[in-house]
């Protein structure tokens, strides 16, 4: 006993002293003294020697990265197959460069907007506002590019190693190969984290130039006049802020009857008359754009032939300057050797049970040692669920039975301003309560009323707390205004925990800050006000 724990502080001391060097500054330029430091780490892994890794992750995206840095903390000795694409969607093609974009155009809707910089005292003279694409296309990449250096940095400074290729399941347990050298390794534990890529629907035919997905559409290459959105998802509508912020007129064409369909309705609503009706934005609804044809900037229009989402008939045909296929996104788990695991998917999605193990059929036990996280198993395809399901397969891994608790995980949209949300909606928490027999209490705290949210001129949006009658357990947080997107945290915690709104309510928020909207609503869904 005496000697392992003394094992584990000799460890202990070396990992610290190991990544609190001032060498250790995730950065690139880091990487000849962190290779040491992986050897270093490799010799002090306490793994089984039976195989070459206790832990291969395939695929390297947010989930992939988190598991491996996980694995890590654990001393376990863990291989990442990277498919030469640390970071993954998020940091390469998701929500690092879309938040870039966001903040740079942002910046540019704020100071054209003459009514609200007058009411600061303030005015732009001269020619206005200008911005050039390419430098904000260049910061979008820029950044993408920096926080893909941090996280390869990362892991190889905590002792992972990279393998370039990507890797592919052989049909034998405990087996990867790597398939750009053909050789495989042995495995104790084998997580899946592929991740997605878009959905392009049928008839739609996507260049990446003219008509393009948000592959293309984060690269910024032109500013369209005219850009018709498909699909008004969290996806299509912060790219709407976007273009609509530099200049361009927006078309949604929404295959469902409402725009924002997987949105509680009434923030929907705000939201149209927030983000939609005051901009230059039409829309459809209840249509699909049947068939989508590339243009040639500045030459020949993209066309779009829209048919009844009912009837199927054809109902209008626009010619527009460039499209954006915003419908979603499909599992990334094509031609990694499923099949001859035995593992059935479900339209390409990986099932898990709780513990994130792979379930090859329907109602089958789960195939030992096999995990998959993130996006490719549909459970929710946010990033901070696929990292959360990549600690969480850690731990079961380690020995220690976890579960995500996917109702407590919050999610944004980063529109000006923000949409954020944890828990159902109130149409599914109406039905939940119905169905499992608690009363629905509700209360709203506004942005009208909040002296911080006034300061900044900002003072539209509301956030409604959805809770339990009963016991006061808060079940759902939905909030549109400034910041949603940082607010919905203190909510998110609150469900993680249990927290009542009773609890909450006597829990003190800073003032003048814009937590005094949630405050608000707290104190008044115990009958309290809030001065
Ligand atoms: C425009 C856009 C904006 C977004 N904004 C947000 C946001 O603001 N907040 C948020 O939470 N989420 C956002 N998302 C969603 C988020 O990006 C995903 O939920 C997240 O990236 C999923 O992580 P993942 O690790 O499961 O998969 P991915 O990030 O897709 O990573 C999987 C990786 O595995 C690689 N891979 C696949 N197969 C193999 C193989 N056989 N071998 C090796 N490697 C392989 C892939 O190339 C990829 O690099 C956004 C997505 C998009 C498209």
């Amino acid at each position: 006993m005496r000697l392992l724990s003394g094992i584990t502080v000799l460890i202990n001391t070396l990992l610290t002293s190991t990544f609190t060097t001032d060498a250790f500054t995730l950065n690139p330029s880091t990487f000849a003294i962190s290779s040491r430091h992986r050897a270093y780490n490799s010799a002090l892994t306490m793994s089984s020697s039976e195989y070459d890794f206790d832990v291969a992750i395939i695929g390297c995206g947010v989930g992939g990265h988190g598991a491996a840095l996980h694995s890590r903390a654990q001393s376990l000795k863990t291989a990442v197959f990277s498919g030469d694409d640390v970071g993954g969607t998020c940091v390469n093609r998701g929500c690092v460069p879309s938040k870039a974009l966001l903040a740079a155009s942002g910046r540019v809707r704020e100071m054209q907007d003459e009514g609200h910089l007058s009411s600061f005292g303030i005015s732009v003279e001269g020619e206005g506002v200008k911005f050039e694409r390419e430098g904000i296309a260049k910061h979008a990449q820029g950044l993408a590019n920096r926080v893909k250096g941090n996280l390869e940095a990362s892991l190889v400074g905590l002792g992972v190693d990279v393998i370039v290729g990507r890797g592919v399941l052989t049909g034998k347990p405990n087996e990867v190969k790597d398939e750009n050298t053909g050789k495989v390794y042995t495995c104790k534990d084998i997580i899946l984290a592929p991740g997605s890529i878009p959905f392009v629907p049928p008839g739609v035919t996507v260049d990446e130039k003219t008509v393009y997905t948000s592959d293309g559409a984060l690269q910024l290459q032109s500013i369209p006049e005219w850009v018709a959105i498909i699909g008004s998802g969290y996806i299509g509508l912060e790219f709407s802020d976007v273009y609509t912020a530099l200049g361009s007129e927006v078309t949604f064409i929404e295959a469902l009857d409402d725009l924002m369909p997987t949105f509680d309705r009434e923030i929907a609503k705000l939201a149209e008359r927030l983000l939609i009706r005051d901009r230059p934005i039409d829309y459809r609804t209840g249509v699909f754009a049947s068939e989508v044809t590339p243009g040639i900037p500045g030459e020949k229009p993209v066309t779009i032939k829209m048919i009844d989402a009912k009837t199927k008939e054809h109902v209008e045909t626009i010619e527009v300057d460039a499209a954006m296929v915003a419908t979603g996104r499909v599992p990334n788990t094509k031609n990694m050797g499923l099949e001859d695991m035995g593992i059935e998917t479900n339209r390409g999605f990986i099932s898990v049970n709780s513990k994130m193990q792979v379930i090859p059929k329907p109602d089958s036990d789960p195939i030992p040692n096999l995990y998959c996280i993130g996006d490719a198993n549909g459970k929710m395809m946010l990033a901070h669920a696929a990292s959360a399901q990549g600690i969480s397969a850690i731990e079961n891994i380690a020995g220690r039975p976890h579960e995500v608790n996917h109702d407590s995980i919050p999610a944004a949209c980063f529109t000006h301003p923000e949409i954020a949300m944890v828990g159902p909606t109130e149409e599914q928490c109406v039905e939940r309560a119905e169905k499992e027999g608690w009363t629905m209490g509700k209360s709203q705290g506004s942005f009208r009323a909040n002296s911080k949210a006034l300061a900044e001129g900002e003072g539209q949006g509301i956030a409604k707390v959805l809770f339990k009658e009963e016991t006061g357990e808060v079940v759902a947080v939905h909030i549109i205004g400034l910041h949603a997107a940082d607010l919905i945290q203190e909510c998110a915690n609150a469900v993680a925990a249990g927290t009542t709104v009773k609890e909450l309510s006597m829990m003190v928020h800073t003032h003048p800050t814009l937590c005094e909207v949630l405050d608000e609503a707290f104190k008044g869904a115990v009958g309290m006000s809030a001065h």
